[in-house]
Parts: C-alpha cells; sequence; structure tokens
C-alpha cells in the first residue's frame, strides 16, 4: 500500500464529533516533526486522547485532515496504518490469550527472549514472574490480576517490542511509585529516542522533555511551545 519512512505527523484543522451536534475537536493544527516528542496536555475531557483515537483511526475525522509523511491516514489501509504506529492507550485492554503473545502481539517474529527483554524494559518482568505460569499464565480466564498501571506497562513492553516509527502513548493517570516511573521513562528514552512521539503527559517529567506541547481546552490548543516558554 505504503511505506512511511520520516514519521512526520501534520493535523489539519481536524474536526471531530462522537455524536452529532457536540464537536469535540475544532480546528485542530499541529505539526510534530520527525522523531520529535509532543505532550498534549489540558483539563479532562479535552479532547487528549481523542487525538491518539483518531491517529491511530479508531474514528474518522469530520472535517480537515491527518498527514503521516504529507498522506492522507483517511486513504491508507488500515493494517499498513497501524503496522506503522505502537499505540499505549489510557485503559489497556488485554487479549484473552497468555501475556507472553500479549507482549509479542504485532511482531511474531519475536523470540521469547526479546519478549522477557521487553517486558523487564517495561519494568512488568517481576510481576509477570510472580504468577505461577509466568509468561504462560492466561489473561481473562483465569482471572490474571494486574492494575491499570500494570496492564499498560504490558503494553509499553508491546511497543517497545514493536519499535514502530510513530508511538502513541496515553499516560495513566495512576500514580506510579516514584522508581518503577523512573525505571519506565528510561525504557520508553530509549525507545521514543529516535520515535515521532505523542504522549498524554501528566507528568511534569515527561512534560519538561518534549520538544513541544500543546495545550488543549475545550477541544481547541489554546497554547503551544516548550516548557519554559509556557
Ligand atoms: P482525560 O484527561 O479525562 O482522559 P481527554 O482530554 O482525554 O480527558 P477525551 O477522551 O478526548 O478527553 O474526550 C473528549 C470529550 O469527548 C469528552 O467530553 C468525552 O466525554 C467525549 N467522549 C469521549 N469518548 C467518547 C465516546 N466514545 N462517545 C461520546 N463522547 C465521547
Ligand atoms: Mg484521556
Amino acid at each position: 500500500d505504503l511505506l512511511f519512512t520520516e514519521g512526520r505527523v501534520d493535523f489539519q484543522n481536524v474536526c471531530f464529533s462522537y455524536t452529532a451536534g457536540k464537536e469535540i475537536l475544532s480546528e485542530v493544527s499541529f505539526t510534530v516533526m520527525p522523531g520529535q516528542t509532543v505532550a498534549l496536555v489540558g483539563p479532562s475531557g479535552s479532547g487528549k486522547s481523542t487525538i491518539i483515537r483518531l491517529l491511530f483511526r479508531f474514528y474518522d475525522v469530520q472535517g480537515g485532515c491527518i498527514l503521516i509523511d504529507g498522506q492522507d491516514i483517511s486513504k491508507v489501509k488500515q493494517n499498513s496504518l497501524r503496522s506503522y504506529i505502537g499505540v499505549v492507550p489510557q485503559d489497556t485492554v488485554l487479549f484473552n490469550d497468555n501475556i507472553r503473545e500479549n507482549i509479542r502481539y504485532g511482531r511474531i517474529s519475536a523470540s521469547d527472549q526479546e519478549v522477557e527483554e521487553a517486558a523487564v524494559a517495561a519494568d512488568i518482568h517481576h510481576k509477570i514472574l510472580s504468577f505461577p505460569d509466568g509468561y504462560d499464565t492466561e489473561v481473562g480466564e483465569r482471572g490474571l490480576k494486574l492494575s491499570g498501571g500494570e496492564k499498560q506497562r504490558v503494553a509499553i513492553a508491546r511497543t517497545i517490542l514493536k519499535s514502530p516509527r510513530i508511538i502513541l502513548l496515553d499516560e495513566a493517570t495512576s500514580a506510579l511509585d516514584s522508581q518503577t516511573e523512573c525505571n519506565i521513562q528510561a525504557s520508553l528514552a530509549k525507545v521514543c529516542a529516535n520515535h515521532t512521539t505523542l504522549v498524554v503527559a501528566h507528568r511534569l517529567s515527561t512534560i519538561i522533555k518534549a520538544d513541544q506541547i500543546l495545550v488543549l481546552h475545550d477541544g481547541r490548543i489554546a497554547e503551544q511551545g516548550r516548557y519554559f516558554h509556557l
């Protein structure tokens, strides 16, 4: 279908509503240059996660367009678009399979060792080993007990393994202890270094490091710039 090579993202006058009459995003325009990290911040309900969902094409825009490397994503096959993007949603839902396959998902050629290395990098390896069946533990049926933040770390491990050109991260609002947070940020910094990253950021440490911050208010970009300029 096509090959994205750079990882540049353009939102051009994007408008979107989930239900008729209630506009959620209004004329949203911004550019993320290849390799940059953009932090999306703003009050609850301002449209941050919606931006992530549109870029992954959970929904199509109703006005304007979204381009990756100059190509309108609405004209790209969903599979090829998604092979190019890694997404860590706000509320990660795991697949009804074992935890190893949940991490391997999207990179079926990865070895068990690579899966475990990704889990170590996402700081979820020890938690997985604490289950009697370890990496073979089935998710769902036998009631795998993972918190929201732990499930999100499984999704981070998956993303680390996939190493996509564009990473979309909707940070969990749940508080992590500072050591865990520090470990994960170091791992993400490693994978994100050469990748374009859009992160819905709740943590100041994430916001400070971003190349660009977009402040959303009621579905519009109210302010834009680097941390020390805002
Ligand atoms: P938070 O910080 O709480 O995660 P957010 O900025 O990510 O908030 P969004 O999830 O983008 O907010 O939601 C923006 C608006 O769209 C909210 O008013 C929300 O109620 C509405 N919304 C979100 N998802 C849906 C949906 N599936 N159907 C209808 N409305 C929705
Ligand atoms: Mg959200």
